[in-house]
């Protein structure tokens, strides 16, 4: 998508991000002065592995860095929100309080009682999808926060294409942070003067909306993968190219172009904010969600995920050569949020036999009814949605919330689509898992999700290959947010200008991404994490 970085960049700064990489200057030495830490939204390790051979750009050059293809996201709880607030915190959600994207708060007076992770509810008018945004449930605090108390100089910027990303990342002092609200690009920053990239990013955006894009072409590799695939009689993936209508902000939302725009943001940020410039380093992290939503639409295991794994490579490759124009020392680390899983309808014809859709009788509304019905009681009795957090609905009498929990438990454990079904007394009383990530036990995932004063009562989780989306439709036929490892494993790449490529095969978890660059930057940690700086080169851990 260059036609953002000849729209929003100058002139000078396009043409270097589209030409070939410059001569190879000396290895950097010393403190970076720019951390550039991206999350590529549902990108997992099983993409990674998969699309490593055939990435040329940017994700070529990340992986010849210091690539683990063995990070976790190591909770249960694997969306998109907690996710992003394990990155640049040290912690599990247990500690960020980030416990899901959103979740129920029965003390609440307004009528909808479910909080988006990324929402001040206080705000009167606010509601779960007409809501301010705000970090306030973020229990702890970034690396830029962290930066910005030792060395107020330093600058903690925040781009992405959803709130959440841009908010979990940059956590509570932010110099700019800029998302995708579903229309074009916002901040949550009453003060801050818009920046002329800014001006120029939502101007180019909407141009480029309000014509209609052709077909991408698709590469030989990409066409082995391009079949159709039917998830219903009227609803086939598989072999899509991208081509919107004019004026269809969805389907920019869901392609290429939302990690094009948000990239060339990030670089024309980086120019007119002078990051990395002075002695005091900065922090800019970067969200790329256009992924999430090609999978979630498309599933990511067919023609439409390799499209958009080649066109980001390239635009990535294009943002690094910007940044090697301006010759800044910069450092970057890259992973996800968390990973994901094919569409059920397609992992059944690559033999995955138990690959299913779930029993949509194992939504909260149907078993709440039973429930109701059996044990004589009024209302909803259960509240959430299907698997995961389960709340037992607070205005029954203590007794009938032990009755209902206790039926509520026997219905799930009788399913057969159900794996185990924990009570939250049970998971309080688990210590955190210090552990190795690859060999922790469910319950121990549940653990690092868990968080008292927001957690659901009852966690059910699904089994391997069930999809908890019972009902596909246009937009949302896979999903993620397992305890399952393909929700879990994510890359975790570190590369620096002159780094020896190393792959190494260590399981290590994204909570680990914070010491190690506090480390790498000199950020002294105050308070006991849940991760560990990791060896790598360029990096002295402090002795334990
Ligand atoms: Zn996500």
């Amino acid at each position: 998508m260059r036609k953002f970085f000849r729209l929003i960049l100058s002139a000078a700064l396009a043409s270097a991000a589209t030409q070939s990489p410059a001569q190879t200057r000396p290895p950097a030495t010393g403190t970076p002065k720019l951390l550039v830490v991206i999350s590529i939204d549902q990108f997992s390790a099983d993409l990674f592995d998969e699309y490593r051979p055939h990435f040329t750009g940017g994700l070529a050059r990340l992986a010849r860095g210091t690539a683990f293809s063995n990070g976790y996201q190591a909770h249960a709880g694997t969306e998109t929100c907690p996710g992003h607030s394990t990155i640049l915190t040290g912690s599990h959600p247990a500690h960020t309080g980030i416990i899901a994207n959103v979740w129920i708060d029965q003390s609440l007076t307004r009528s909808d009682r479910t909080v988006y992770c990324a929402e001040d509810e206080r705000v009167p008018g606010s509601s779960t999808t007409h809501y301010t945004v705000s970090p306030m449930h973020l229990r702890v605090p970034t690396l830029g926060d962290l930066l910005k108390q030792q060395s107020p100089a330093s600058l903690n910027v925040a781009v992405a294409g959803k709130d959440r990303a841009a908010v979990m990342m940059g956590g509570h002092n932010v110099d700019q942070r800029w998302y995708w609200d579903g229309k074009t690009f916002s901040t949550d920053l009453k003060s801050a003067a818009v920046p002329a990239t800014v001006t120029k990013a939502k101007a180019a955006v909407a141009a480029a909306i309000a014509t209609a894009r052709p077909p991408l072409d698709v590469p030989p590799f990409s066409q082995a993968k391009s079949a159709p695939v039917a998830v219903t009689p009227e609803l086939t993936v598989g072999n899509g190219r991208f081509v919107r209508a004019a004026g269809d902000v969805r389907a920019f939302r869901a392609s290429p172009e939302l990690d094009g725009a948000v990239l060339a943001i990030a670089a024309g940020l980086i120019q007119e904010m002078r990051l990395g410039r002075d002695n005091a380093p900065d922090v800019l992290s970067v969200g790329l969600s256009a992924t999430d939503y090609v999978g979630h639409g498309l599933g990511p295991g067919g023609g439409e995920m390799c499209l958009q794994m080649l066109s980001l490579d390239r635009s990535l490759g294009d943002f690094f050569r910007t940044l090697d124009a301006e010759k800044i020392d910069y450092a970057v680390v890259l992973t996800a949020d968390h990973g994901g899983v094919d569409i059920p309808e397609r992992l059944r014809s690559k033999g995955i036999a138990q690959a299913a859709r779930a029993d949509p009788a194992l939504g909260t509304a149907d078993i709440g009814k039973a429930i109701a019905a059996k044990l004589h009681l009024n209302g909803p009795v259960l509240l959430g949605d299907l698997a995961s957090d389960v709340w037992i609905d607070r205005s029954l009498s203590p007794r009938d919330r032990t009755r209902a929990e206790r039926e509520a438990i026997a219905i799930y454990k009788a399913h057969p689509q159900v794996e185990a079904v924990f009570t939250a007394r049970q998971i309080a009383r688990m210590p955190l898992p210090t552990r190795s990530p690859d060999s922790w036990s469910i319950a121990d995932r549940v653990r690092a999700s868990f968080d008292p004063q927001r957690s659901g009562d009852i966690y059910v989780v699904l089994k391997q290959d069930v999809s908890p989306i019972a009902k596909p439709g246009p937009g949302y036929v896979s999903t993620h947010g397992s305890v399952w490892d393909y929700d879990r494993r994510v890359p975790i790449l570190f590369w620096r200008r002159g780094m020896t490529s190393s792959s190494r095969p260590d399981h290590i978890a994204t909570v680990d991404i914070l010491p190690t660059l506090a480390a790498e930057i000199g950020v002294p940690l105050s308070r006991p994490l849940d991760g560990h700086c990791l060896s790598i080169q360029g990096v002295t851990c402090p002795s334990r």
